[in-house]
């Protein structure tokens, strides 16, 4: 197990969204400046600007597209709404296509009302659906999971386990994983997991932030790398020793630190990554 500090930032992406107060312009100059290698774009940041001009803006700054955000939503009530979420995920598709981006990462989606076993099937029919888009695009599927407290409304998906087994149905490589650790690093099997997702060619994205306790918000209360009780550098060996060499993503959500001085905040965040990535 690989589990050698950070020495560099060649690895260094930032997540738009760990900025939600910054155009996407912003973020990209402010992340180049800090030294980030890469860029994850949250979708609602191309409002105005597009897509392809928004990949030229982010390579003239030196940054590559690491992944787009989100897509998924795939789990309905009924056949309308599922259609349309498959329309949905095909644009974008194309908007992944047209900034650069070598995968959209999927939350898989969840209903109230829709049992979670059908919830599955829905998710893998609906993969194997927009795949030949996908693979027409050259856009791969990143399946995140997300923790068991979104299971009722935000995505069926909560295990690497569920999500291999996903993938594995699906049976493509264009269709694999998206890991972050605030969602997963409860899970006694993980490192197990990550080593098969690894062999398997599976895993596509790697997103860190840190658990702090208690957590006062579901969505918007993700501690920076460090607050927390996360082993990040333990499962980031994990996946490098499964031999994944891809971006580590840094992705918090956190109205406390979002209230803070952005650029202090950067700051703590190149610290914080080369701390504990
Ligand atoms: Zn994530």
């Amino acid at each position: 197990m690989d589990t050698a500090p950070q020495k560099d930032l060649s690895r260094f992406c930032i997540h738009t969204m760990t900025h939600r107060q910054w155009t996407l312009e912003e973020c990209a100059r402010n992340y180049a400046a800090c030294g980030a290698k890469g860029i994850t774009v949250w979708r609602s940041t191309l409002a105005g600007l597009g897509a392809a001009a928004a990949g030229r803006l982010v390579r003239d700054l030196g940054l590559s597209v690491t992944s787009l955000c989100r897509g998924g939503f795939f789990v309905a009530d009924s056949p309308l709404r599922r259609k349309e979420a498959l329309d949905e995920n095909r644009r974008c598709i194309d908007e992944a296509a047209a900034i650069g981006a070598p995968h959209i990462v999927l939350v898989c989606g969840a209903v109230p009302g829709v049992g979670l076993s059908e919830a599955r099937l829905q998710i893998a029919e609906a993969l194997a659906a927009i795949l030949p888009h996908a693979e027409s695009s050259g856009v791969r599927l990143a399946v995140e999971p997300l923790h068991p407290m979104y299971a009722g409304d935000r995505s069926a998906v909560n295990t690497l386990g569920q999500a291999r087994a996903i993938c594995a149905e699906v049976g493509s490589p264009f269709v694999g994983v998206a890991l972050d650790v605030y969602h997963t690093w409860w899970d006694e099997r993980l490192e197990r997991e990550v080593g098969e997702c690894g062999r398997e060619g599976r895993l596509f994205a790697f997103h860190i932030s840190d658990w702090l306790t208690p957590t006062v918000d579901l969505l918007e209360d993700r501690g920076l790398m460090g607050e927390g009780c996360i082993p990040i550098r333990t499962i980031r060996g994990w996946a490098d020793a499964a031999g994944f060499g891809g971006m580590i993503e840094v992705e918090i959500f956190s109205r406390r630190l979002w209230a803070a001085d952005p650029h202090e905040y950067l700051e703590r965040i190149r610290s914080a990554y080369l701390a504990h990535a």
